[in-house]
């Protein structure tokens, strides 16, 4: 009687803006300009901390044009120029520690505010973890009945299993952020000692450590998109999953490449297709493919022969995918 109605699959909700899959610039945009404030407050800090502590007197003589060097996480050091041999710091090695001390707890204050238990960045983390569970349900919900009837999104969010997710992306989230703030300070004590020993001036050191701020920034911002997003998908895969096992629903992930000019080939060429999750959680551990991905994968609900429901669709991932490959191709 109502097994026509039961088994008809719905066409999966694809996001209309396609160089965002995942809808992420807005939260993402809003986490960044949070992390500018936070790095804003830092330089503000140093900056009176240094005015205060980095004294000395100026050198008569020869100035060295010299170069400080910092070491990067991702990619070649940087070289900075400078006047080396132009101030005699007045400073004992026990002052200096103290100056370094002070300066992790600045990073500290910003970066780890909160604490394990309630750090700043989670907000961000949680609120795409219940977005993700959210977008998963809404397209599930349409494309089953069966679903449609038998979930809320309520019972999604105060299940155990949905607490775990969070619980997990906490312990992870805050330990990039300590290990964001470890590097930074780590950074700026190299930059310090260096000055101090070589007897660089406080005005170019002061402008040395804010350009190495800013590096520490970047890093800060890709870091938080891949978190935000990271819960996203992570929310999306879970509730696929556990739509197959509570309803045993033919579910699977549908990927969707954003298709920027700057999407990796290995990335675009997954788009219109369906993967597991293990799939997926596999491809997310190798390399560096989970940084700066804006690939997204949606719940859908494939026919008995494993393609999806609607035809037109396919086709016109398809389509999206050549089209892509063809500018890639011509430029
Ligand atoms: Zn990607």
């Amino acid at each position: 009687m109502t097994k026509t109605a039961i088994t008809r699959i719905g066409t999966p909700i694809v996001p209309r803006n396609k160089a965002d899959p995942t809808q992420s610039a807005r939260p993402v945009g809003r986490m960044y300009r949070d992390i500018e404030q936070r790095y804003l407050g830092i330089k503000r800090n140093l900056k009176e901390l240094f005015d205060q502590r980095l004294t000395g007197q100026q050198r008569q003589g020869n100035a060295q044009q010299s170069y400080l060097v910092c070491n990067n996480d991702d990619g070649p050091a940087s070289f900075y120029k400078c006047n080396a041999g132009t101030y005699t710091y007045d400073m004992i090695a026990a002052q200096l520690a103290d100056l370094l001390q002070r300066v992790q707890t600045i990073l500290d204050d910003a970066l780890l505010e909160g604490g394990s238990q309630n750090l700043w960045a989670l907000d961000y983390v949680a609120a795409e973890y219940e977005r993700g569970t959210h977008q998963a349900f809404t397209n599930l919900s349409v494309q089953s009945p069966v679903y449609a009837q038998q979930t809320t999104l309520m019972q999604l969010l105060s299940a155990p299993a949905y607490q775990n997710q969070i619980a997990a992306a906490y312990v992870s989230t805050y330990s990039d952020w300590v290990g964001l703030s470890d590097a930074a300070r780590a950074d700026l004590a190299n930059v310090v000692s260096d000055a101090i020993g070589r007897g660089i001036n406080p005005r170019e050191t002061a402008r040395i450590i804010s350009k190495r701020l800013d590096v520490s920034m970047a890093r800060a911002k890709n870091m938080a998109q891949t978190e935000q997003v990271g819960a996203l998908r992570k929310a999306q895969w879970q509730e696929t999953d556990w739509a197959r096992e509570r309803l045993g629903l033919n579910t699977k992930l549908l990927w969707l490449s954003a298709l920027k000019p700057t999407t990796r080939r290995w990335h675009a060429s997954r788009h219109g297709r369906t993967y597991t999750t293990k799939e997926v959680e596999a491809f997310y551990a190798e390399n560096s493919n989970r940084f700066n991905c804006y690939c997204s994968q949606i719940p859908v609900i494939l026919k008995g022969d494993g393609s999806i429901s609607n035809n037109g669709l396919t086709h016109k991932l398809e389509e999206e995918l050549n089209l892509w490959k063809k500018t890639d191709s011509d430029t």
